[in-house]
């Protein structure tokens, strides 16, 4: 039986998901990447004019921001998890390489236009490349390789491949992809098979939720435990049902609100200059703020640009001690705000 292997150009492919959704005429086209391996397997497959064909790996190549704003924390979890669940629940090979974003926004809308940051990805090509490479060159490793990309520069790497003696499929998306792999004739030498437009397989590849029953693992939960949902809980993840989850985040406010005004209220803070030392007691990783408590209980508003120093909003952790000045006093159910936040020396 013919071994597969798959290397998805990440950055590439995340790239053109606009480019699909047009094709698909839905603005939210999402594809079902346990699929892909298999539905891209069994077009390689019918090609040869063979039925049994195995995918024993997928490769997935892409960057992540690192070192960017704390406003876009929620964003790069969101990229982070997706890459989690990948190698979680489809067991792909995911190698991830950080893009510096030097502190800034990652939308390029959300920076100052005066801004002439771009922001440089390393490594992702050059590691697909060699991967791909590296793998025919060991023994029975794999015999077709399946190229999910569409940029030229992959084109030595896929000759090479093809001059150790394995197959080459590529797969690609029309107006995204370079002429080289296009080309029927085949000139530059890249292919074994006709190539895979990723667009005449939306639908097979279309990511869908059907609803189901799935219990809620709440033990307040009320009524009938068994919920009709859309919601697919990862491997080992909890479900609650939408009723208990409002339910949580409402106590959870209820909670800070009440750690906010317990201590110290209607007290005013000292005057606004004086140096304090406290305690970080609440943060709201996120949106880039947070309170903190100094040693005669009262709280302070900070937000993250009053770091000062060595200090990362995304290093700072609850309990840690850390010395400010009082910018103003009172503001929203607090005593005061603080500013010029840094470590204790
Ligand atoms: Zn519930």
């Amino acid at each position: 039986m013919a071994k597969i292997m798959l290397f998805i150009d990440g950055t590439w492919l995340y790239a053109n998901t606009a480019r699909l959704s047009e094709v698909f005429g839905r603005a939210e086209y999402r594809l079902d990447f346990g699929k892909l391996p298999r539905v891209l397997a069994e077009e390689v497959g019918s090609q040869l004019g063979v039925t049994g064909v195995d995918v024993v790996r997928t490769y997935l190549f892409a960057s992540i921001a690192s070192n960017h704003d704390p406003l876009d924390r929620d964003l790069v979890g969101r990229r982070q998890d997706f890459f989690d669940m990948l190698k979680e629940e489809y067991h792909y090979e995911v190698e991830v390489y950080p893009v510096d974003y030097m502190g800034k926004r990652l939308r390029r809308v959300d920076r100052d236009p005066a801004d002439a940051f771009e922001p440089k990805e390393t490594c992702v090509d050059i590691s697909l490349a060699t991967s791909m490479l590296y793998l025919a060159a060991i023994p029975y490793a794999y015999d077709i390789a399946i190229a999910v990309l569409g940029d030229q520069d992959f084109k030595p790497v896929l000759q090479h491949v093809r001059r150790l003696g394995k197959r080459v499929a590529i797969a690609s998306i029309k107006d995204s992809c370079t002429w080289d792999y296009v080309d029927p004739r085949d000139e530059a030498r890249v292919k074994d098979f006709d190539i895979i437009w990723l667009d005449d397989l939306l639908s097979e590849l279309e990511l869908k939720y059907d609803p189901h029953y799935l219990p809620c693992a709440s033990p307040n939960h009320k009524g009938p435990r068994e919920v009709y949902t859309k919601f697919h809980p990862r491997k080992g993840q909890k479900f609650y049902c939408d009723d208990c989850r409002e339910e949580r985040s409402r106590q959870q406010e209820a909670q800070r609100q009440a750690q906010l005004t317990a201590a110290g209220s209607g007290e005013a803070a000292p005057e606004v200059g004086a140096t304090r030392r406290g305690v970080v007691k609440v943060l709201i990783k996120g949106k880039g703020y947070g309170f903190l408590q100094s040693d005669d209980g009262l709280n302070y508003y900070f937000h993250f640009s009053a770091l000062q120093g060595s200090i990362s909003f995304d290093d700072l952790a609850v309990g840690e001690k850390l010395d400010f000045v009082v910018k103003e006093q009172a503001g929203p159910s607090v005593n005061g705000s603080a500013e010029r936040v840094r470590r204790v020396q």
